[in-house]
């Protein structure tokens, strides 16, 4: 049978904000092969850990395939209605504003924009808020201050062509890990550029920076009105393009002078040493071709907009901003956060670019939709929205594509709010993530690699996304879903959509819709695209204009704004504390983030060995005062409380971590780990502009967790951990190459080691082919099982958490059987004399771990990044592990840090 797909087929990575184009192909043995597209203007042919690894996640288990009510599965028709009839009486009743939409920046913007049209213009409400609102909403609201619109003003090149790159509140190397490498290669060709890295933590970023500024947590927007003050006394102000092209300057400079009036104030209030200070300003004020990236660490506060406008001044006081090598840019986390924008999946905003408050942009959406009741306010951003379904307002809500019981602040109440709710429905492509147990009605939507349409990423640029997988089951395009529920509640005409290229054209059309130059967003050019040139379209930036067919590569040069008049603004910025300080009860305070391979809840990247292999568990980092302060020991367990929840994790004592901060990742769910739900623990303060959660600040405390017993099982088969070992406090689980791994732990005080784990294992055959020991005298015991000579599943049990290695015995897994030699050493759970245990993976594109690498450096004398690569290939494909590679390097301690300013 001919293939379907026109292979190879290109298409956008499913991850991150870069919007790396990719490759898809298939090998002799009909496997799918993913690789970089080389022609595609946002990687040129790079991927990182994740791209790289994207084929791992292609497989159907754990996949949703057919519709299911109440867990039970249904054909779609009785699916559709049950939705179509819960809204309807329930609009019916209680009106439009007591249903809800919950979207997700991993939709396509086809998915997005029938969503957004639905719920909007024909349901009536505005209550449709995406998971963007956690990550970028704060930039949006800056943009819209600033600019008057939600614009980026630049493009990628601008980081290679700058003199100085300042990268703030932005951990890229991990969390944008292309654009880094691309900005790695720029310094590496013009060395006198300045690398400039902003953030409590040092952390895989800093790397490459001249200097790091550990800066106070939360004290951003002083350090950017310090700057602004800076010009200002230096006379560095560009009067001509701020007084000409902008307002606001002299309110903007006075809250700047009282708020950092001196570089010596502000070296006070971040923690930093005024020389650091003064030489930052100085580079700034030296080098017209400036670059400020900025991220999470700036947004995701409870002031986030303020500090987004503090550095949007400093571009616009300078002039240096839509100009080569220069101006602000905000990276967005997810692949299609920015077509979330352009189509208002935010529940303040309008399609188009087009604004809710404004009865003018009501008026032409309306018309242009015909529209019979377009929603007149703006509906509930994503935390307050949530807290109405807890209390009965909001009464039926629909989850596309994201995991709030995961990854909204306060997720203990979220999952209340859940379980209270009258009508939940999740559309998803995977079927046991954390929301979904809440579901009412779970509708099979089409994944990554099924879907067709379009994404743009960070820098305005529209990718193609195209299936090259059919659709398994019953799984249909989140557009399709949609659309049918429209029809069900009575809107056929208007929702009649047959491909994603309708969609896609009637939303190019509405952007150009009595536009005439006055809104930012218009692809216009693109309302008439057949068929087959959607098919074959390229990537390309907005505006894309019939004047301007190719896309347009920057904005602002001309000093032409969005804003009435035409001008931009300089928004007084008076920075502000955030909400919840330490206090004597929680001493230190959270963050959260991102780890190189994993990506938001882990439903996907779950399912990839490698990715699994770079941080198996939740984990805390932790300076070495506060850990001693503390007593927490590295290594061990220890329990994290807030007000708002708690969780355990793994300690990492790292100099690193900023003393008085702790660092945790937001990726486990309950799939992964017993206790691993960091935003459980995060306040749900908001930003009061922008509603953006405060995810990287919230007081909190950590205490040894006491264990009597630990341990890990890896096993070829996943087990029911839930069920089996109820009576493990902890645990933690990670898919390896052929096996699963778990690590476990418990409080209560054991007799017998051996009766632990046949209690905990019962449903296993604990027969002949079962060998065990326990050794009494050390609280141990090691037991394995071998079926057919090929190793099944092995457990070692402790009083502590040193345990044997891991790494040697997980490689038995991908032996065919298992050698005499090997089967002796098993249960002392160290390789046999003469192997080698590779030690815990550093890069996961070539499984390369610690011990080989040390090995190798120790006894080759390897002295670079390139030995290594040459050597073991490590590093030499994505570039994520290259700052882990240096850091192995003898001359590491002695290699020149960036200067750590506090
Ligand atoms: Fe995907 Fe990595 Fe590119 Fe982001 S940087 S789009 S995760 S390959």
């Amino acid at each position: 049978m001919n293939d379907p797909f026109p292979f190879p087929v290109k298409s956008t990575c499913a991850y991150c904000g870069v919007g790396c184009g990719i490759i898809a192909s298939k090998d002799e043995e009909q496997n799918i092969q993913i690789e970089g597209d080389p022609v595609h203007p946002a990687n040129l042919g790079r991927l990182c850990s994740k791209g790289a690894a994207l084929a791992d996640t292609l497989d159907l288990e754990g996949r949703l395939l057919r519709p299911e009510i109440n867990h039970q599965p249904v054909d779609w028709d009785s699916a559709l209605d049950k939705v179509a009839l819960g809204f309807k009486e329930v609009i019916e009743t209680h009106g439009p504003d007591a249903v809800a939409f919950y979207v997700s920046g991993q939709l396509l913007t086809e998915d997005y924009y029938v969503a957004n049209k639905l719920m909007k213009g024909f349901i009536g409400a505005a209550n449709i808020d995406t998971n963007s609102r956690l990550c970028m909403s704060s930039s949006v609201a800056g943009h819209k201050r600033a600019f008057g619109s939600d614009t980026i003003p630049g493009c990628y090149e601008d980081l290679e062509l700058a003199d100085l790159v300042v990268l703030t509140g932005s951990n890229a190397a991990w969390c944008h890990p292309v654009l880094y490498q691309r900005l790695v290669a720029a310094k590496e060709a013009r060395p006198h550029m300045t690398i400039v890295v902003i953030d409590p933590r040092r952390t895989a970023s800093s790397d490459i920076a001249d200097i790091h500024f550990a800066i106070k947590p939360g004290t951003d927007a002083v350090l950017f009105n310090g700057l602004l003050t800076y010009l200002n006394h230096r006379d560095k102000i560009n009067r001509t393009f701020a007084e000409e092209f902008c307002e606001g300057l002299d309110k903007a400079l006075a809250a700047a002078e009282r708020s950092a009036p001196t570089a010596g104030a502000v070296a006070k209030a971040c923690g930093l040493s005024l020389t650091a200070i003064t030489e930052f300003y100085e580079h700034f004020e030296a080098c017209e071709k400036s670059v400020t990236l900025y991220s999470q660490g700036i947004n995701q506060s409870s002031s986030g907009t303020d500090k987004v406008n503090a550095i949007l001044n400093c571009h616009l006081a300078t002039g240096r901003i839509g100009r080569p090598g220069m101006g602000p840019f905000s990276l967005t986390g997810q692949p299609n956060a920015m077509g979330g924008r352009e189509v208002g999946g935010l529940a303040n905003l309008l399609a188009a670019h087009l604004e809710i408050d404004n009865p003018d942009h009501r008026d032409l959406v309306a018309r242009f939709w015909h529209a019979p009741q377009l929603a007149d306010k703006p509906g509930l951003a994503a935390v307050e929205l949530f807290e109405a379904v807890e209390t009965g307002k909001v009464k039926a809500i629909w989850i596309m594509g994201t995991n709030p019981a995961v990854s909204l602040p306060d997720n203990s109440r979220v999952r209340q709010a859940l379980e209270k709710c009258d009508l939940v429905v999740v559309s998803d492509c995977e079927r046991n993530t954390d929301t979904a147990a809440f579901a009412d009605v779970l509708l099979p939507a089409l994944a990554w690699g099924e879907k067709d349409g379009t994404v743009t990423n960070s820098e305005r640029r529209i990718s193609r996304q195209r299936a090259f997988l059919p659709a398994p089951g019953d799984a249909k395009p989140d557009w399709w879903i949609i659309s049918e529920i429209a029809r069900r509640l009575g809107h056929d005409a208007a929702f009649n959509y047959a491909t994603s290229a309708d969609i896609f054209r009637e939303h190019a059309a509405l952007s150009g819709f009595e536009n005439n130059g006055s809104r930012d967003f218009d692809i216009s050019g693109l309302a008439e695209l057949k068929q087959i040139a959607y098919d074959g379209m390229l990537p390309l930036q907005w505006p894309v204009t019939k004047n301007r067919p190719q896309g347009t590569t920057r904005l602002f040069a001309d000093g032409r704004f969005f804003r009435p008049g035409g001008k931009a603004a300089l928004v007084p910025v008076n920075p502000q504390a955030p909400v919840h300080a330490p206090d004597a009860k929680f001493l230190l305070i959270l963050n959260t983030g991102r780890v190189r391979d994993h990506w938001h809840t882990m439903t996907r990247t779950g399912k990839s060995g490698r990715l699994s292999a770079h941080r198996i568990e939740p984990f805390a980092e932790i300076h070495p005062t506060d850990a001693e302060r503390f007593e927490i020991n590295d290594g061990n367990l220890a329990r994290l409380e807030t007000n708002w929840g708690e969780m355990i994790a793994r300690v990492h004592i790292t100099t690193d971590q900023q003393s008085g901060s702790i660092f945790v990742p937001m990726h486990w769910n309950k799939q992964f780990a017993s206790h691993g739900l960091v935003d459980a623990l995060v306040n749900p303060v908001t930003d009061p502009i922008s509603q953006q959660p405060e995810l990287k600040h919230t007081p909190v405390r950590i205490t040894p967790f006491k264990a009597s017993w630990h341990a890990f099982v890896l096993t070829r088969k996943r087990l029911d951990i839930n069920a089996e070992a109820a009576i493990a406090t902890y645990w933690a689980a990670a898919r390896g190459k052929g096996f699963w791994r778990y690590e476990l732990a418990g409080e209560h005080d054991v007799a017998s080691k051996t009766e632990l784990m046949h209690s905990l294992f019962s449903a296993h055959t604990f027969d002949a082919n079962w060998l065990e020991f326990e050794d009494t005298a050390r609280g141990s015991y090691r037991g394995a099982q071998l079926v057919n000579d090929r190793l099944e599943i092995c457990m070692f049990v402790g009083s502590s958490p040193e345990l044997p290695a891991r790494d040697w015995l997980q490689a038995l897994f991908s032996e065919p059987t298992i050698s005499e030699l090997n089967r002796a050493s098993l249960l002392a759970g160290v390789p046999p004399l003469g192997q080698k245990d590779a030690g815990a993976t550093v890069c996961a594109c070539f499984g390369v771990g610690m011990n080989t690498l040390i090995d190798a450096i120790t006894n080759d004398g390897l002295t670079s990044a390139d030995e290594i690569g040459a050597a073991l290939s490590a590093g030499t494909n994505c570039g994520s592990c290259l700052p882990e590679l240096k850091n192995l390097l003898p001359n590491a301690a002695a290699r020149e840090k960036p200067r750590n300013a506090a």
